[in-house]
This record gives structure tokens, sequence and C-alpha cells, in this order.
């Protein structure tokens, strides 16, 4: 199945307006958290933590992000995991188990699935939605905006094409 981009940019919608949400930056850990769901911090031994930012288990209600990760991270990542959960809380493996979704600290040039590019749609929708984007847009710079939106320069400068 195609990524359904319309229905990941809803949730996010759904959501900051649920929370009457109008001011950046916008904190997705205490968005997470009135969902009732859990994020906690661990460290990823080893190799593991270099190749995973963090993961969901949506069928047990829980975020679990990688502790060493840097702050902008933190915070995209806890935004995507969350979209797992408002999207694909039923999804269920070849096996029939529920799901869990790694999320990995790179793709290496092979291409996302559908899942994953959803969950990053939710996440950009959330964290930087177009109508307060384009309320500073014109007096700030992106980097400026990267901070006033606690996300990195590339995800201010992706938003900024669908104004
Ligand atoms: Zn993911």
């Amino acid at each position: 199945m195609p990524a359904d981009y319309d229905r990941a940019k809803r949730a996010a919608r759904d959501l900051l307006a649920k929370y009457k949400i109008t001011k950046a930056p916008i904190d997705p850990e205490a968005i997470a958290q009135a969902e009732g769901i859990d994020v906690v911090y661990a460290t990823f031994n080893g190799q593991i933590g270099d190749q995973v930012a963090g993961y969901s288990e949506p069928m047990n209600g829980r975020i679990v992000i990688n502790r060493d990760l840097h702050t902008n991270r933190k915070t995209y990542t806890i935004a995507h995991e969350l979209g797992h959960h408002m999207l694909h809380k039923d999804y269920l493996d070849d096996e029939g188990a529920y799901q869990v979704f790694p999320r990995m600290q790179s793709y290496d040039g092979t291409p996302k699935p559908p899942e994953e590019q959803e969950a990053d749609a939710f996440a950009a929708a959330l964290l930087v939605p177009l109508d307060l984007l384009r309320k500073y847009v014109d007096f700030a710079s992106p980097s400026e905006l990267s901070r006033m939106f606690l996300v990195s320069r590339e995800v201010i400068l992706n938003r900024m094409k669908w104004l």
C-alpha cells in the first residue's frame, strides 16, 4: 500500500487542535503522555546505539528513545514514533504478531517502507505546522526557525517548500 500522507498530516493536525497547541516549540513528549503513551529513555548498547534512534510498541503504549541522541533528533524521533501509535496501532507483521517500529539512524539509500514515510510526514506536520511557520517565515532565517521549533534546519527547509 502506498504511503497515505494526507491521513498522516490530518492525524497531526487533529492532535494539535485537540490540545489547542498554537505555539512553537511543540512538545511531542507531552502530547504522547496526554495520549496515554509512555516515553522512556534507554541506553542502547554498542552498535545498536549507532543504528537505532528509537522504537515503538504501539500495542504496549510505549515509545523507547535512544538517550544519546541530540535534542532535535530526540524530539523528531518521539514525534515520528507517536505517528506510528496514531496511524499504525493495529499493524501486524507477516507472522500475525504486533509490529515494533524501529527508527533507524540511516536508511543508506534503500527506500523507506510506507509506514516510515507516513510517520515522517506526521512528525513534520506535528512539529512544524504550516500555519505557525507562515507567521514567522518572513522575518526569521531557517536557522532561527530551527531553534524556534526545535527541529533541524533540514526539517524547516523541507516544510518551507509547502508554503
Ligand atoms: Zn518509524
